[in-house]
């Protein structure tokens, strides 16, 4: 291998400037070329590249999103659009490649793997955590603390009006950082796609906190939590039912997944985009680096496409015991 493309794919993540960093000067270290892959597939299809040297990635392992931009690729879902990626790639004389996002991203790589036995290595980026493989994606950090700090902010209004806040964190299919949030700043209830508690529950719950002498509340609700309610109609619905509330809801978006990237995640980004290259220098392909047990890890990128990242259910019964 004498030239190793890397690209951002999917949603941006803090962090990932960090490990494209990572990559380019490990190739570095190492006398290998490497290039840039502007906007994922999108860039690889039109060949939007650039030539990238130790000195190209300086100042920006403290930046948030992704210096290369990334897209979403509906050309790269096609056989004539990987052909064409192939093409590019071959005419640019990239002979391996680091995709830095999520399962999405993981797949348009194995696929591309498959049809031309190009080598690949995947870095989990993306502040949800839900890839199988890695204790900890990149980004996820940050986003957690990036929540944290406003929740805290939102928890002064809500204790100085004795108000009730429905706060929406992200997490479309899990709950990690609502958990993890609601662990983390104090929250009374949590609610996460992976354990439907049931609104009658919540219901209780409120009342139960109101009469043990809490003056305010705040219940974190992951995206996409299982209660079939959004916050704002379970706003509706804690109003109808518990009229004694006076309810607001903040819905925190994408403020969690900008700004500049934790300690955590730029060291994080640093052990994983060495590995990314030295396994493809060892004539490895079709892995993913993770972090397990503060070790940097490979798992075959099928397993941690398909795999579940688990709820910590040690961590539920801790915030069960923290709502008393
Ligand atoms: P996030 O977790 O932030 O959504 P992601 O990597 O899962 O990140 P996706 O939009 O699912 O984001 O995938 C990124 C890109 O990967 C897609 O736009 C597409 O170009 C490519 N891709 C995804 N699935 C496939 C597939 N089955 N075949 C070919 N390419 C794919």
């Amino acid at each position: 291998i004498k030239k190793i493309g890397v690209m951002t794919s999917g949603g941006d993540s803090p962090g990932m400037n960090a490990a494209i960093r990572a990559v380019v000067r490990t190739c570095a270290y190492y006398e290998i070329e490497c290039a840039g892959i502007y906007r994922g597939y999108e860039g690889m299809i039109e060949g939007d590249f650039i030539e990238l040297n130790a000195r190209s990635v300086k100042g920006i392992i403290n930046k948030g999103g992704t210096f290369l931009k990334s897209a979403r690729s509906k050309g790269f879902r096609t056989a004539e659009g990987r052909q064409e990626a192939y093409n590019q790639l071959k005419k640019a004389n990239i002979d391996a490649l680091v995709v830095i996002g999520g399962d999405g991203s993981f797949t348009g790589a194995l696929v591309f793997n498959q049809e031309f036995g190009f080598p690949v290595m995947g870095i989990p980026g993306t502040i949800d955590n839900d890839i199988a493989g890695t204790s900890h994606t990149l980004g996820y950090d940050t986003a957690l603390n990036n929540a944290v700090e406003v929740i805290d902010k939102i928890r002064d209004t809500a204790s100085s009006h004795n108000r009730l806040f429905f706060i929406e964190v992200m997490g479309r299919d899990v709950g990690h950082i609502a958990l993890n949030v609601g662990v983390g700043a104090g929250a009374e209830e949590i609610l996460i796609p992976e354990e439907d508690l049931g609104l009658e529950r919540l219901l209780e719950s409120l009342k139960k906190s109101k009469e043990s002498g809490k003056s305010s509340s705040i219940v974190i609700v992951a995206e996409g939590d299982k209660t079939g309610k959004n916050v704002f109609e379970l706003k509706d619905y804690v109003n109808e039912h518990l009229p004694e509330y006076d309810v607001r809801v903040s819905v925190l978006g994408h403020m969690q997944r900008g700004g500049s990237p934790s300690c955590f995640d730029r060291v994080l980004a640093s052990r994983m985009g060495v590995k990314a290259v030295e396994s493809l220098l060892n004539g490895k392909s079709n892995l993913m680096v993770g972090l397990m047990n503060d070790k940097i890890t490979v798992t075959p990128l099928e397993k941690a496409i398909k795999g579940q990242s688990k709820i910590n259910k040690e961590l539920i019964r801790v915030a069960d015991i923290m709502s008393t």
